[in-house]
């Protein structure tokens, strides 16, 4: 099973992404954690994605695509994968075809987590990470069950850099002009699927495991 997440920052792509790889087995890759980590470790890669990233920009395709290309080459892809804001430009889904395909490989699904923009900016900056695992939780629609603390791996939760009014406003103006696209991409070669993202986090889950299926 070989799907992709799609959807403006803010969407639940991160929420659900959690949910579907464990219901289906498959590893979870969000290129924006895999930044992250490299940030807060500090390598070359860490240093040149953090300038862009701080800016809500998107880190250049020539550092994003040998990074995903490099992480499905692995074992625990063998069976499948997620990707999680992964890709963001067509180039990145043109690249990423091309990869599959010299094994004779497609995506499966590409869902779309639709929520409107005026939802978006109380998600983002509502948000809290937690530093460890990545999960996603939200002070109001989704909170941890104790305050700063997350549930799964009882590490401290933090609000990220890019989580402000000001840095949200850019991203979703990057979403428009450089992501949106992939929608018609993806819609053309018949895999695109859409779910309603407004719905409780539960509902939109439900609705993703009826298209993806009981397996
Ligand atoms: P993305 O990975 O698409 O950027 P996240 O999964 O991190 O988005 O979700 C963004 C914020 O919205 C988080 O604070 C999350 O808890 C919250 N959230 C996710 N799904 C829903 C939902 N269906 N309803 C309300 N809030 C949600
Ligand atoms: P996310 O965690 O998906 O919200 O991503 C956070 C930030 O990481 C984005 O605003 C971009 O700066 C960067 N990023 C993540 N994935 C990509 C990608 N596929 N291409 C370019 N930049 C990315």
């Amino acid at each position: 099973m070989k799907i992709i997440l799609l959807g403006p920052p803010g969407a639940g792509k991160g929420t659900q992404a959690k949910s579907i790889s464990e219901k289906y087995c498959i590893p979870h890759i969000s290129t924006g954690d895999i930044f992250r980590k490299n940030i807060s470790e500090k390598t070359s890669l860490g240093v040149k994605a953090k300038e862009y990233m701080d800016k809500g920009l998107l880190v250049p395709d020539e550092l994003t695509i040998d990074l995903v290309k490099d992480r499905l080459s692995k074992e625990d892809c063998k069976n499948g994968f997620l990707l999680d804001g992964f890709p963001r430009t067509v180039k990145q889904a043109e690249a990423l075809d091309l990869f599959l395909k010299s094994n004779d490989e497609v995506i499966d699904t590409a869902l779309l987590i639709e929520v409107p923009r005026e939802l978006i900016l109380e998600r983002m900056t509502g948000r809290r990470v937690c530093q460890l695992c990545g999960a996603s939780y939200h002070v109001k629609f989704n909170p941890p069950k104790n305050e700063g603390i997350c549930d799964k791996c009882q590490s401290n939760l933090v609000q990220r850099k890019d989580d402000n009014e000001k840095t949200v406003k850019d991203r979703l103006d990057v979403y428009d002009n450089q992501t949106q696209p992939l929608i018609e991409y993806y819609k053309s070669r018949n895999v695109l699927s859409t779910v309603d993202g407004t719905l409780a986090i539960d509902k939109v889950f439900e609705d993703i495991s009826s298209i993806l299926g009981e397996r």
